[in-house]
């Protein structure tokens, strides 16, 4: 196997995503190639400072109190006043897009904690901080 392969299938071992022959024939490269072996060590411990560390938190209410700033933003910005309604139509579309990602960024990134955790255990669980102003 090459290294190439080799460091591919590390991050799926690492996700528990290798079926039993494929990791086989990883742990024999591991076994004989120092360099990949510590770049699974490595990998592994960025695995395991993701999960441990914290995430704000986004709920809707974040997201429709960003967009309402943002709006009184744009509201308060004499230049703006002159800008065409579609022009602030599709700002205001923009806005509550990224809100929308935001919001969708922030379960995802969940997930993918609760995941990591899950592959890792011993590890604090994730932790959850405070909420974005
Ligand atoms: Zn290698």
């Amino acid at each position: 196997m090459r290294c190439s392969e080799a460091r591919r299938r590390i991050s799926r071992a690492l996700d528990d995503e290798l079926d039993s022959r494929d990791a086989a024939a990883l742990a024999e490269h591991l076994a004989g190639c120092a360099e990949c072996a510590r770049f699974k060590a490595d990998q592994a411990r960025i695995n395991a400072a993701l999960a441990a560390m914290p995430i704000p938190e986004a709920t809707e209410q974040d997201a429709l109190r960003m967009a309402a700033r943002v709006r009184g933003a744009v509201e308060a910005a004499p230049e703006l006043a002159r800008v065409s309604w579609v022009f602030r139509a599709s700002a205001l579309a923009a806005m509550l897009l990224l809100a929308a990602g935001v919001v969708f960024l922030s379960i995802q990134l969940r997930d993918a904690r609760t995941q990591i955790a899950a592959s890792a255990p011993g590890l604090p669980p994730a932790t959850r901080t405070g909420t974005l102003n």
